[in-house]
C-alpha cells in the first residue's frame, strides 16, 4: 500500500486542513494500491498563497539558473525511473515496457529540453523605439488528467518553471502518486521553497478552487472538454488565463495509393496505444470504399496481436482501462456501436477471456462499415475501439475526417509524399502524422475547435507561459 498523507507546500511536507482520502486503484488487478488526501478550499489557497509568495524572487532569478534546477530535476526523477515506470503501470494499465520508454522516459526528457530551450530563449526583443520583454505570467494553476499523467504534469510544469512562473499542481486523482515523486524530485533539487506546490483532490473541490482562486493568474489544463468547458466559465470570472488540451476523435486517411497492410498496422497501433486511452488516438480509419474488405481483414489481424493481461507482465501488448468507470463507459459504447449498425469485426463487449479477475479489461475492437454520423465515430471512447469508415474519393475522405466536433490530430498514408502532405495541410487538427512520421517532442502540440486552445511542447509551450511587455523608450 502506498500511503501518501501530505501536501508539498511553500517547500515542505504539510498535513491536509481535513481528513478525508481517495482510493488509488491498480488497474491490472481493481485492487485498492494506496491512497491520497482528498484536498479542499483551504489546502488549495495555502498552495496559492505559497505560491505567490514564491512568485517575485523566482520570476527575477537568471534564466540559466532556473535551467539548472530543471537540470537537477530531470537528473532526479532519471534516478527513480523504474520505480516511475511501475507505478503508472499500475495506476494507467500501460504494459512496463512501453511505460518506461514513454510514462518516465517523456517527462525526463522534457525537464532536460525545457533547461535547454530557456537557455536559447530571447525574452528581449527591440521594435522601433520599444524594448519588448518577455514577462511569466504569474502564478500558474496545473490540472492534469490521468491518461500520461507525469508526461501533462511536464509539459506545464517544466515551461512554466522554466518562464519564471510558480506553480499549483492538481494532478488526477485515478493516477496522483508519479506527481509526489515529482514532488520529492523537485524537493532534493532545491527549488526555493514556493515555487512548485502539489495539491490532490478531486476536480469538483480542489480543481474547481484552484480555477476560482484570484490568487491565480493562469490554469493550464489537460483533460475531457466537458471540464475544460466548465474551467472556462468559472475561469471567466476573473479574466485569468486559460489554456485547454482536451479530447480528440482523430481520422487516419488511407489514400488509395498507400501501403495498405503498413498504414492499417499502424493505425491500429496508434488506436490501441495506452489501451485507447490516448488523446491523439487514432480512432477513426478513413479507407477507400474498392480497398475496404482487405483493410477491415488486416485490421482484424492486428487487433487478434494485441495479448490481453496485466501491464506488469512484460508479454503483455493491450493492458486494462484505468478505471472501472471508464470500463463501464467503454462497455457502453461499443453496445451502441452494435445497436447503431456497425459491423463487429473483431472484440466486443463481454469480459476477454484470460488476464486477471479484477482488472478493468476490454477486449482490442474494430467496428467496421461504419457511418461518420454514428455515436462510436463522433464521440471520444479511450478504449481500445477502432471504427473503420468507407469513404468514395479523395475529398470525401477530407471531408470525413474533418467532420467532428474536435481537431486534435490526424494522419495521412499515400505513396506519393507531396499527395500526402497536400491532404494532411487540409486537416483542421494540431498535428497531422504523414506517413508515419514520428513523434517529435519539440513540435507544438495541441488542438483545434472543441479539442482546445494553446499548445504545449517544444518552445510553443514555454511561450504559453509568457505575457509580452512593451518599454516605450525616449531615444
Ligand atoms: P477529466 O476532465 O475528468 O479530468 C482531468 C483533470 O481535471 C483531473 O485532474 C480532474 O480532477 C480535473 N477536473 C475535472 N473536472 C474539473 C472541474 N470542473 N474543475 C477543475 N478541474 C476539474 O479528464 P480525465 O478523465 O482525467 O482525462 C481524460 C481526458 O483528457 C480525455 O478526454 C482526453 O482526451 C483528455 N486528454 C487530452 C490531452 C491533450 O493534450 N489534448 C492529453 C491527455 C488527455
Amino acid at each position: 500500500m502506498i500511503l501518501r498523507d501530505r501536501f508539498f507546500i511553500g517547500g515542505a511536507w504539510v498535513a491536509p486542513s481535513g481528513k478525508a482520502t481517495i482510493d488509488v486503484h491498480d488497474a491490472g488487478t481493481g485492487a485498492v494500491m494506496g491512497r491520497v488526501p482528498l484536498g479542499d478550499e483551504k489546502d488549495v489557497d495555502r498552495a496559492v498563497a505559497a505560491a505567490r509568495d514564491a512568485f517575485e524572487a523566482w520570476s527575477s532569478t537568471p534564466s540559466a539558473e532556473r535551467a539548472s534546477y530543471l537540470e537537477k530535476i530531470s537528473a532526479n526523477l532519471k534516478a527513480r525511473a523504474d520505480e516511475i515506470a511501475r507505478l503508472i503501470a499500475q495506476e494507467v494499465g500501460m504494459p512496463i515496457k512501453l511505460s518506461a520508454r514513454i510514462q518516465a522516459g517523456l517527462p525526463i526528457a522534457n525537464f532536460a529540453n525545457y533547461a535547454k530551450l530557456v537557455k536559447e530563449f530571447q525574452f528581449e526583443q527591440r521594435v522601433g523605439n520599444s524594448l519588448v520583454v518577455r514577462d511569466p505570467v504569474g502564478v500558474v494553476g496545473a490540472i492534469t488528467p490521468w491518461n500520461y499523467p507525469l508526461h501533462q504534469i511536464a509539459l506545464k510544469v517544466a515551461p512554466a518553471l522554466a518562464a519564471g512562473c510558480t506553480v499549483v499542481l492538481k494532478p488526477s486523482e485515478v493516477a496522483p502518486f508519479n506527481a509526489f515523486v515529482l514532488a520529492e524530485a523537485i524537493e532534493a533539487a532545491g527549488l526555493p521553497k514556493g515555487v512548485f506546490n502539489l495539491v490532490t483532490g478531486t476536480g469538483a473541490q480542489a480543481g474547481e478552487a484552484l480555477v476560482r482562486h484570484p490568487g491565480v493568474d493562469m490554469i493550464s489544463f489537460t483533460g475531457s472538454t466537458r471540464a475544460g468547458k466548465r474551467i472556462s466559465e468559472l475561469a471567466s470570472q476573473s479574466i485569468k488565463r486559460v489554456a485547454l488540451e482536451l479530447g480528440g476523435k482523430s481520422a487516419s486517411v488511407i489514400l488509395d495509393d498507400a501501403d495498405l497492410p503498413a498504414a492499417v498496422k499502424s493505425t491500429v497501433n496508434g488506436c490501441y496505444l495506452n489501451s485507447g486511452q490516448t488523446c491523439t488516438a487514432l480512432t477513426r480509419m478513413l479507407v477507400p470504399q474498392s480497398k475496404y474488405d482487405e483493410a477491415a481483414k488486416l485490421a482484424a489481424e492486428a487487433a487478434a496481436g494485441f495479448t490481453l493481461g496485466n501491464p506488469l507482465d512484460e508479454k503483455t501488448r493491450l493492458g486494462p482501462l484505468s478505471s472501472k468507470a471508464q470500463l463501464e463507459r467503454v462497455k457502453s459504447y461499443i453496445k451502441k456501436g452494435v445497436d447503431e449498425g456497425a459491423e463487429l469485426i473483431a472484440g466486443g463487449a463481454e469480459p476477454p477471456a484470460g488476464p486477471p479477475a479484477g482488472g478493468y479489461y476490454v477486449r482490442p475492437t474494430v467496428f467496421g462499415k461504419v457511418k461518420n454520423s454514428m455515436t462510436i465515430a463522433q464521440e471520444e471512447i479511450f478504449g481500445p475501439v477502432l471504427a473503420i469508415i468507407p469513404y468514395k474519393d479523395e475529398e470525401d475522405a477530407i471531408r470525413i475526417a474533418n467532420d467532428s466536433p474536435y481537431g486534435l490530430a490526424g494522419a495521412v498514408w499515400s505513396r506519393d509524399d507531396a499527395r500526402a502532405q497536400r491532404v494532411a495541410r487540409r486537416i483542421r487538427a494540431g498535428q497531422v502524422d504523414v506517413n508515419g512520421g514520428a513523434f517529435n517532442m519539440n513540435a507544438p502540440f495541441g488542438g483545434f475547435k472543441q479539442s482546445g486552445h494553446g499548445r504545449e511542447a517544444g518552445v510553443y509551450g514555454l511561450e504559453e507561459f509568457l505575457e509580452y511587455k512593451s518599454l516605450q523608450l525616449k531615444g
